[in-house]
C-alpha cells in the first residue's frame, strides 16, 4: 500500500449501526417555503432518525456526463428555478460539505470512474429537504450527480456500491418522484388534495407492490413497464434516485412508505424509509 491509499483509508468517520436510507419525493420547490403535511413529515423523519455524520444526495436535479461529487468545503445553495417568488429565492442553506466524505465515496466506487467537483453546490432537489430534516444545518452534506450516459442497471450498481457508507453514518436520500409527468400537470387541480390521473395511480401502485416484493429487476426496466410507466416516467431524472436508495436494501430490511400522495395528477410526492426490520 502506497501513502496515497493510505491516505484513503484514514478517514475518520465512526462505525455506526447502518443508517437507514431514504428516497424522498420531492415535488415542489415551494415545499422549501410551505408549510404542509409534506413538510411535516420530513421534520419528524429527521428527528426520528440517528444523527447522521453526513449525507450524501442523489438529487434528480444535477445531471451530469461522468459521475461528479460535491467535495467543496461550502457548498452553495443553488436556486435552480425560474417564476417563484422572491421569498424562496432568498432561502439559503449553510450546511458545509464534506471533502472527506467526497474523497472517500470517489475512492470506493470502482465501477466507474468518479470526478471530484468544486462547482456546483446544493441544489433543491437537496437543500429544500435536507432543511426540513435538519433545519440548523448542522450536518455537512454532499451531493453526486446522475451520469446521464449510464443505463438504469448501472445506476443501480454505482449505487451498491455506497453500500460501506450507511455503517459510518452516512445518510444517503435520493430525490426525486416516482411519477413525475411536468407537461401533464392539472393546474386547475393543484389545490385538490390527493389528485392523480388514472395512470398516475397505477404507475405509483405498482412502483410500490415492486418495492415491497424487493422486485427491482422489474423497476430497473421500468420501460418494459407499460403506458402508464412511460407517462409517469417520461424522462428518468426524477425516476433514478428510487434505484439508488433500493440498492442498498438489504433483502430482511423493511420498507416504509409515508407521503403517499398525489399533486396536481401527475406527481406523486410517495417517498419511503429502509431500515431495519
Ligand atoms: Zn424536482
Amino acid at each position: 500500500m502506497n501513502i496515497k491509499e493510505l491516505q484513503h483509508f484514514s478517514y475518520n468517520f465512526s462505525v455506526t449501526e447502518p443508517m437507514p436510507v431514504l428516497f424522498i419525493g420531492h415535488g415542489s420547490p415551494m415545499n422549501a417555503i410551505e408549510e404542509n403535511e409534506f413538510v411535516n413529515m420530513w421534520r419528524s423523519i429527521g428527528k426520528s432518525i440517528p444523527k447522521p455524520n453526513a449525507i450524501l444526495c442523489v438529487s434528480a436535479h444535477w445531471e451530469t456526463r461522468g459521475t461528479y461529487l460535491t467535495a467543496m468545503e461550502k457548498p452553495t445553495t443553488i436556486h435552480d428555478f425560474g417564476g417563484f417568488p422572491k421569498a424562496l429565492f432568498d432561502v439559503q442553506y449553510p450546511a458545509l460539505g464534506s471533502p472527506e466524505l467526497a474523497k472517500e465515496t470517489q475512492h470506493i466506487i470502482k465501477s466507474t470512474e468518479v470526478s471530484l467537483d468544486y462547482k456546483w453546490g446544493l441544489d433543491h432537489g437537496s437543500w429544500s429537504v435536507i432543511k426540513a430534516f435538519f433545519p440548523n444545518a448542522e450536518i455537512p452534506v454532499i451531493q453526486m450527480s446522475l451520469d446521464y450516459t449510464q443505463s438504469p442497471q448501472r445506476h443501480y450498481e454505482i449505487a451498491q456500491e455506497l453500500t460501506s457508507l450507511r455503517k459510518k453514518g452516512i445518510l444517503i436520500i435520493g430525490s426525486g418522484n416516482l411519477v413525475h409527468n411536468l407537461g401533464l400537470i392539472a393546474w386547475d387541480k393543484m389545490n385538490t388534495d390527493n389528485y392523480a390521473y388514472e395512470w398516475a395511480t397505477e404507475a405509483n401502485t405498482k412502483m410500490k407492490q415492486f418495492i415491497l416484493a424487493n422486485d427491482h429487476n422489474s423497476l430497473i426496466n421500468f420501460r418494459s413497464q407499460g403506458k402508464a410507466f412511460d407517462l409517469a416516467i417520461p424522462s428518468a431524472e426524477h425516476y433514478l434516485p428510487l434505484l439508488y436508495a433500493l440498492a442498498l436494501k438489504t433483502p430482511n430490511e423493511k420498507v416504509r412508505f409515508f407521503n403517499d400522495k398525489a399533486v396536481a395528477g401527475s406527481i406523486s410526492m410517495t417517498s419511503l424509509m429502509i431500515e431495519k426490520p
